[in-house]
């Protein structure tokens, strides 16, 4: 008997049928049931803009809530706006906060690895779309220990606690009430209820799959997170992953101001009104360190490639040493303004001379990433030439 038929194999972990049937049931219902009632009996705009304002507030209660301050503590937001953030959160169906928070934590914090990862997109497509809630696998088991602070929070605990009754006030009470008002209940439970619900389950989880498997990743190629312009638009700015994964702690997804990002907007704004403060953001310098870095990374491979590799590579290291200095001089710089600022010396024109020092290193870390770019269209060609 050879050794490989002796390797027993592992045993497929027992089917949570509540989950499943769920699942199956709502998107069933979502593809079949929601077009037949359209063709039927036609809808009524009411019913759409229900079923988009509805959608949108779950949806924002998941990232806002749910993602960027429970699970990463991006910034702190009055009760008012946790409560809502509870109550919407139970409405999208995916779980209590205290339970999706802390499978995302662990997800961070073992990100792509199989066996301790909830939702490890090394396991493919399906798994870590919606395969990984349909079986209870090993690497799903709920363990709290990641989440003592969340289980300090009494709104966090209040929702875990009545989440079955919340969910279906929320999921099935408030589409009855909003159907009753304007004349249709089934075509508002349809829209508001099922439509909704299945959007939102899956515009949700293409995070935790498509995001890891398709679009750019400026920030880092050291987990398989992506950027996609899409998916942000579709999840309310949650598709700037590579990002999110790299500098977690950011209460902003998207950086630049024309990235879509309803939710870091969402949170500024009550900040704004006072419903948000401490608002996290990873200091600019951090963020070219890591896009240089993957330059470099991306230049190398490229320069391989090239007939003119020698002479080319000469003006990477170039480029490369200068970034190093710039890296050195900005640790003195921060070293220098820890130091002062614990013993108090700090001059407020020696402070504002280090930040403008610093702001002056960003820029040149911005303006190697343009010329390491220009460079990188021009490897097939002989540095003399272009020169
Ligand atoms: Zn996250
Ligand atoms: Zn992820």
């Amino acid at each position: 008997m050879n050794a490989v038929s002796e390797t027993p194999r592992p045993a497929t972990p027992p089917r949570l049928w509540v989950t499943t049937i769920l699942f199956a049931s709502t998107a069933l219902a979502a593809l079949i049931l929601v077009p037949l009632y359209g063709v039927l009996y036609g809808y009524h705009w009411s019913q759409w803009l229900a079923f988009a304002v509805y959608g949108a507030l779950c949806g924002l209660s998941i990232t806002a809530g749910y993602h960027r301050l429970w699970s990463h503590r991006t910034y702190e937001a009055h009760w008012s706006l946790r409560l809502f953030f509870a109550l919407f959160g139970a409405a999208a169906l995916q779980n209590s906060a205290l339970v999706w928070c802390s499978g995302h934590r662990r997800h961070h914090r073992h990100v792509d690895d199989n066996e301790r990862d909830p939702y490890s997109a090394n396991r493919g497509f399906w798994f870590s779309h919606i395969g990984w809630m349909l079986r209870d696998y090993p690497s799903g088991q709920e363990d709290f220990d990641n989440a003592k602070d969340l289980q300090r929070d009494k709104i966090v605990m209040f929702q875990h606690n009545h989440y079955v009754p919340l969910t279906l006030a929320m999921n099935l009470g408030l589409p009855l009430l909003l159907g009753w008002l304007t004349g249709d209940i089934v075509a508002m439970l349809l829209l508001a209820g099922v439509l909704r619900i299945v959007v939102n389950h899956h515009t949700t989880f293409f995070i935790n799959s498509l995001a890891h498997i398709w679009g750019r990743r400026p920030y880092t190629d050291e987990n398989t997170a992506r950027d996609n312009d899409l998916l942000a638009f579709l999840t309310f700015g949650e598709g700037y992953h590579n990002y999110h994964h790299i500098f977690q702690t950011d209460y902003r997804n998207g950086i630049r101001w024309y990235h879509w990002d309803p939710t870091k907007w969402l949170i500024r704004t009550a900040s704004w009104l006072g419903l948000a403060h401490n608002l996290k953001t990873v200091p600019a310098m951090r963020i070219q360190r890591a896009m240089l870095t993957m330059q470099f990374k991306r230049a190398e491979r490229k320069l391989e490639e090239s007939s003119h590799r020698d002479s080319w590579r000469q003006l990477v290291e170039k480029e490369a040493q200068q970034f190093s200095a710039a890296l050195a001089e900005w640790k003195e710089l921060q070293a220098q303004r820890y130091e002062n600022a614990r013993e108090r010396l700090l001059a407020r024109w020696e402070s504002a001379a280090i930040r403008t020092r610093v702001k002056e290193l960003e820029y040149s870390l911005k303006m190697q990433r343009k010329r390491l770019n220009i460079m990188m269209e021009q490897f097939h060609l002989c540095p003399a030439q272009v020169a």
